[in-house]
């Protein structure tokens, strides 16, 4: 589909300039004469991008630049047109909201340039954006954390004396750590393990791109914003940056006020991809989590299970099964209140947790039911660890409506070296079954219903049980 880019320009030269540049790339153009036009335009929400004359007469009037100094990525990025250009007029737009500020007559390929990267960091932004969307539509909308920290920066250069310079070139109120590295520091040295969320490259000449695109793939820095020094007359070299994945450019004869301008845009920017991702994560680790008792649902618990089940197959070592259910919960709720009946519920989640391994998976599956993973385990070993988490429920009363509980499980448990995960279950819970009815509060070894291999059998599904 083809992009659509707003021209706003009070010249009609200037637009059908632009809009002939444009259209020859495949871009959609709308084209209007004032500030007020642009926000109506804006509202429509249909416009990937914008390049505003900086001259409007009604820019301030018509709110165009305080839609555009919202926060990065609320409206579409803006490049502004002016006439005359100095660090202190670059700065001033950058800091009113603008994404780059050109210089007439523009030159095509270097718009094109800007306008190719513009594009693709809102499109990382927007793709984001749908995932956490997609996710929240989905139910598992994690409230958003607050994510507030001091930024990481660093100036990388071979070249000392040109690190030196950029960095006192930089705004100390910006707030960010600021380190000085060398190419090699940041790629594989002691240092290249840190967390930036800000690069700038320092070093002058074509050759020093190639670090762009290693910077780029390296596993510590695919968000970080990267920033590249260019002089200004250099158009094919900045054109090669942007093209390479720089975020922006930073002009050699760049002021103190412009630089900081640039980096704060920057990083807001960052940081905000930065948020979306770290809701992201929540959202999806919550796809896996049961609300009530913190522990893995059932739907993960399914697939933990399979991918078990798989691993067994291939490295031969048995795993077991626990389903564990707590006894006459359904008498429990009624005497004491479904709220109650939740906090009991949580802590006997948080007691079979806490007396299980690192590396047991252990889940709920349905109202008083858990289910519990054990791999490469024996079964003499299943039955230990079954009977540890029975009694780390009934030997101590759960608090629950002001007094002391008496609450027990029963646990059925299967253990299988070749089993499908769905015999695996099928074998648990017949033995959870002949616990109740041996009397609840103790613990049964389940049997293979008939032989999965008539050779592996024997060895592969064990037959005891343990009273409790
Ligand atoms: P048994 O010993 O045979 O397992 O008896 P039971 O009463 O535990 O079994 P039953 O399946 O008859 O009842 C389970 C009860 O668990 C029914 C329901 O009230 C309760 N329950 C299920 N989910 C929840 C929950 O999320 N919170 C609370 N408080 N109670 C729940
Ligand atoms: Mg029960
Ligand atoms: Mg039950």
């Amino acid at each position: 589909m083809a992009r659509r880019v707003l021209i706003a320009d009070g010249i009609a030269t200037n637009r059908i300039a632009f809009k002939a540049a444009l259209a020859a790339a495949r871009y959609e153009v709308t084209a209007v004469a004032s500030a007020a036009e642009a926000v109506a335009e804006l509202a429509l929400g249909r416009d990937d991008l914008a390049i505003v004359d900086g001259g409007l007469a009604d820019l301030d009037a018509s709110g165009l630049t305080r839609l555009l100094a919202a926060r990065p990525h609320a409206t579409p990025p803006c490049l502004v047109a002016v006439d005359d250009d100095s660090t202190d007029i670059r700065a001033s737009w950058i800091e009113r909201g603008a994404a780059g500020v050109l210089l007439r007559p523009v030159d095509r390929p270097w718009l094109l340039t800007h306008l190719r990267a513009l594009l693709r960091a809102r499109e990382a932004y927007a793709e984001l954006s749908r995932q956490v969307a997609t996710a929240a539509r989905m139910g598992f909308a994690e409230s958003p954390a607050t994510f507030e920290r001091a930024p990481v920066m660093a100036v990388v250069a071979n070249d000392r004396a040109a690190a030196g310079r950029v960095r006192r070139g930089l705004d100390t109120r910006l707030g960010a750590r600021l380190e000085a590295l060398t190419p090699d520091q940041i790629l594989g040295g002691s240092e290249s393990t840190g967390r930036r969320d800000l690069v700038v490259l320092a070093d002058e000449g074509e050759d020093s791109l190639w670090l762009l695109s290693e910077l780029r793939s390296h596993p510590g820095l695919k968000r970080a914003a990267i920033l590249v020094e260019n002089a200004a007359d250099d158009g094919p070299r900045g054109t090669r940056a942007l093209d390479l994945g720089a975020n922006a450019l930073l002009r050699r004869d760049a002021g103190p006020r412009e630089r900081a301008a640039i980096i704060r845009r920057a990083l807001a920017q960052k940081l905000e991809l930065d948020r979306l991702v770290h809701q992201l994560d929540a959202n999806l680790r919550m796809a896996a989590r049961d609300h009530l008792t913190g522990l893995y649902n059932r739907r993960y618990a399914m697939q933990h299970l399979a991918d078990l089940a798989g691993r067994t197959r291939a490295d031969g070592r048995g795993y077991g099964v626990i389903i564990a259910d707590v006894d006459h919960f359904k008498r429990v709720n009624d005497r004491l209140g479904h709220a109650a009946g939740d906090a009991i519920l949580a802590e006997v989640a948080a007691r079979l947790q806490s007396n299980l391994r690192g590396h047991d998976m252990v889940a709920r599956i349905g109202g008083e039911e858990f289910l519990i993973a054990l791999p490469d385990t024996t079964p003499a070993q299943a039955l230990i660890a079954a009977e540890r988490l029975r009694e780390a429920i009934s030997s101590r009363p759960i608090y629950a409506a002001g007094e002391a509980q008496r609450i027990t499980v029963s646990l059925g448990i299967a253990c299988s070296s070749d089993a499908s995960p769905d015999m695996a279950l099928q074998i648990a819970d017949a033995a959870l079954y002949s616990a109740k009815a041996a009397g609840r509060d103790c613990t049964r070894l389940g049997e293979a219903p008939r032989p999965l291999h008539p050779a592996a059998a024997p060895a592969a599904i064990a037959a005891a049980s343990l009273r409790g």
